[in-house]
């Protein structure tokens, strides 16, 4: 930028913003439940001697793992995996496809799943078999969002940011057809968008 330009008001990218009907989580709201997280995660991985590997579900989690990560002051590693639940302009899930394969030596580390939501569960249940393959020596799951009223039983997350009703929702990674990653808060799009 040069000297004596203003800056564009932050956080807002006017278009974007326009298509949201409602904010459902604002971005403070986001940060303070973060800092309470990343002390459960520190608190029950610091004895660890084995070390800990995160495994990002991509592209939903970038912006929550960047956020809670920065946050945890314990030594760890990442690996990746994409899955897609819901491909392109989807508001409803598909059967969960892998997109990139898991990356990474799991065997022995206490492996901490990161993903954006827990809805029908069937991403992370897909996710933690593959980590399972690898014989790492413990697996955990940490979600910003959970849909509670459809998780089934045999899926659940050890760490759990929110709690929401079960609409659709964007923002803090969440999508709609790839869009509004970016957008700061957690909100619901106006029904004409989808
Ligand atoms: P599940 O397999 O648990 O049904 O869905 C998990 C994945 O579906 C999430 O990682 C996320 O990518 C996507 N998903 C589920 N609910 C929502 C939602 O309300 N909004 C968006 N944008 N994605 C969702
Ligand atoms: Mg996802």
């Amino acid at each position: 930028m040069s000297a004596g330009a203003s800056p564009r008001p932050f956080p807002y990218n006017p278009p974007m913003e326009e298509d949201v009907a409602r904010i459902l989580i604002h971005r403070e709201e986001i940060e303070r439940r973060l800092a309470d997280m990343a002390e459960e995660i520190a608190q029950t991985y610091h004895r660890d001697e084995e070390g800990l590997t995160l495994i990002p579900v991509l592209a939903g989690s970038i912006i929550f793992l960047a956020d809670l990560m920065r946050k945890l002051p314990l030594k760890m590693k990442i690996g990746l995996v994409s899955v897609s639940a819901y491909p392109g302009r989807t508001t409803r899930p598909t059967a969960p496809k892998t997109v990139i394969e898991l990356t990474g030596d799991l065997a022995g580390r206490h492996v901490l799943i990161i993903d954006d939501i827990l809805d029908t569960g069937r991403t992370l249940r897909k996710v933690r078999e593959m980590v399972l393959q690898r014989e790492p020596a413990s697996v955990r799951t940490a979600v910003l969002l959970r849909k509670p009223s459809k998780a089934p039983p045999d899926v659940s997350a050890d760490f759990v940011g929110f709690d929401i009703e079960d609409e659709f929702v964007v923002g803090c990674g969440l999508d709609y057809d790839d869009h509004y990653r970016n957008y700061p808060h957690i909100g619901v799009l106006r029904p004409e968008i989808m």
